[in-house]
């Protein structure tokens, strides 16, 4: 109690304080979480997602001497794909691992206070690995999704279920990877299984008792609800999608969303619409391949901006939606897209800004009409109809640069109010792609379509690499600094007003880099790939560094050419935890 008290004094007195604000979680909490040192309460270190920490105390100085203090491992025989981003919350650490587990750590010891192993039935169907993104925090409860497409919410002290809410049918293909988010006393979610014909949607749920307040499907043609009554339909019904195909039109939120509080939208990005073949439903296919802005309080559609219009390579528009003020006060977003292209959109009405290749070699598009937001399409470069195949059973093969597993990502960005610049995992490679005949069927793949990744030629990128951490600047367009990684980057980045940008490799390091030159400054090896977001938090006068490390996701699994060149990395599963180092 005195504790409290304290805290409430001392966040009074200085504004957000850096004390670890004890007690249950609230929404003025949340709002605040990007500002307050002493915790990280939200995936994105904030809801605008910018994974940007006002603390200086590990700077470019003194960065060198960073030093693990404890490491955690999952344990098990369950060493798969760890693409996690703790929360840490009164001294506690909530982190999930692969196939839905949930730990509850001592933040400053290491030492496990409680686990949650979900029971799995048979017949999950994740598409790309059995990972989850991490955990939201809300009142008393830590809340995550799971593989068989569950919500479960955990009592933060004990681990016990609080209450549990089914998302939807996992035989239907329908899972859950990323991590829940809060806005205004609701829990917010998508849904993952873009490959099996499902449909996307958002959720928003009460967070104290998981009861549904309202949904917003984001295909067209399918109706909204609030409070168990209609709220209107998505679209206008056949108008952008052929026949019945929008029933089973894809369109997954498998990445979640970010929010902003001054706009009060939930940005959303939405999968590839399905099936893969874009011949069998000609038209733009809305709102597949975008970013739709939906009202927090009315859950409708304010706006949205299609970055693959009729996507036919699956160049998924999940990316997350990063807001940010410039000089002049506007409210813009960056999102570094699958397809290749850096798009910069205001916030509040959805107008497109700009919009720049982060890659080197796009072969879909030449870019974009700023007046129309439409990009313009390569047409020879769209992978062939099936149906004008010589045997009717396999379109013309057509090389896509980037490759569907995109010039970037799961693995978010980080955006720096001090430098104005983005920090981009970015990636470069490509793929065969063709197209086949298919149809729906419950429960089964519904691609339509073949694949096998390829490395670009070193000439086409000037070097030879995949992934590229880049510097991007989105009122100019260009790229001010990268620095090169031999194998796909696959983890999220993190930048700190101590001049930091930290990110991970596949390779195993966790890396910090200068953020003006981008000039490798420390780098440590953590025994497997990284491909999770680091996190940093301020305890006891001390600044703390943490990344989950645990090689895997949809690289090993579809990465064919790519796959087979980084075969020699290994599996894992622990969280690593730095600090200064006191000489
Ligand atoms: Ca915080
Ligand atoms: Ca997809």
């Amino acid at each position: 109690m005195r504790k409290t008290l304290m805290s409430m004094l001392l966040a009074g007195a200085f504004g957000v304080s850096a004390v670890a604000q004890a007690g249950p979680v609230t929404d003025k909490m949340i709002t605040d979480d990007a500002k307050s040192t002493g915790d990280v309460l939200t995936w994105g270190m904030g809801n605008n997602g910018q994974r940007y920490s006002p603390l200086t105390k590990i700077n470019t100085g003194n960065v060198k001497n960073l030093t693990p203090v404890w490491a955690f491992s999952f344990g098990g025989e369950k060493q798969r794909g760890q693409e996690s981003q703790p929360v840490v919350h009164d001294g506690v650490m909530f982190v999930t691992g692969s196939y839905s587990r949930l730990f509850a750590i001592d933040a400053k010891s290491g030492k496990e206070l409680w686990k949650y192993e979900h029971r799995l039935p048979d017949g999950i169907m994740p598409c790309c690995d059995v990972i989850n993104r991490g955990a939201a925090l809300y009142d008393n409860l830590v809340i995550f999704g799971t593989l068989d497409a569950q919500l479960v919410a955990l009592d933060q002290k004990t681990g016990k279920v609080v209450w549990k809410e089914k998302l939807d049918d996992f035989q239907a293909g329908y899972s859950y990877t990323a991590a829940p988010m809060i806005v205004k006393g609701m829990v917010v979610t998508g849904v993952s299984g873009g490959e099996f014909g499902i449909v996307g949607r958002v959720d928003a749920r009460d967070a104290k008792t998981g009861k549904l307040v309202w949904t917003r499907p984001v295909i067209e043609g399918h109706m909204g609800y609030k409070d168990g009554k209609e709220n209107g339909v998505t679209g206008t019904t056949n108008a952008t999608w052929p026949g019945d195909l929008w029933k089973t039109g894809g369109g997954a939120t498998w990445l979640g969303g970010t929010y902003d509080s001054r706009t009060n939208l939930i940005y959303m990005g939405t999968g590839n619409p399905a099936p893969w073949n874009s011949h069998l439903r000609p038209g733009d296919n809305l709102y597949s391949c975008s970013t739709v802005a939906i009202d927090a309080d009315t859950g409708k559609i304010v706006w949205h901006y299609q970055t693959t219009p009729n996507d036919g390579w699956d160049f998924d528009g999940v990316n997350e939606f990063v807001t940010y003020t410039t000089k002049d006060g506007r409210i813009l977003g960056g999102k570094a897209d699958r397809n290749g292209f850096f798009f910069v959109i205001d916030a509040k009405d959805g107008k497109l800004q700009n919009a720049f290749p982060f890659v080197k070699k796009i072969t879909w598009a030449t870019g974009f009409d700023l007046a129309t937001g439409k990009p313009k399409f390569v047409a020879a470069n769209r992978p062939g109809d099936p149906t004008k195949g010589a045997d009717g059973k396999k379109g013309e093969v057509v090389f896509s640069a980037p490759s569907f597993l995109g010039g970037k990502n799961q693995m978010p960005m980080a955006f720096s109010p001090d430098t104005g610049l983005f920090y981009v995992p970015a990636n470069e490679w490509g793929m065969e792609i063709w197209n086949e005949p298919i149809t729906y069927k419950k429960g089964a793949a519904y691609l339509g379509a073949g694949f096998t990744i390829k490395t670009l030629d070193a000439k086409d990128i000037g070097g030879d690499y995949i992934g590229a951490l880049r510097a991007v600047d989105p009122a100019t367009g260009k790229i001010v600094w990268e620095n090169r990684n031999n194998a796909p980057l696959w983890g999220g980045v993190m930048t700190t007003k101590g001049g930091l940008v930290f990110y991970g490799t596949p390779e195993g390091y966790l890396k910090a880099l200068d953020a003006k030159s981008g000039k490798e400054l420390w780098k440590f090896q953590t025994g497997s790939g990284v491909v999770a977001p680091p996190i940093t938090w301020e305890q006891d006068g001390e600044q703390y560094v943490a990344v989950v490390s645990g090689w895997g996701g949809a690289v090993p699994l579809w990465g064919g050419d790519v796959a087979k060149k980084v075969n020699y990395l290994n599996q894992g599963g622990m969280v690593w935890v730095f600090k200064l180092h006191k000489g």
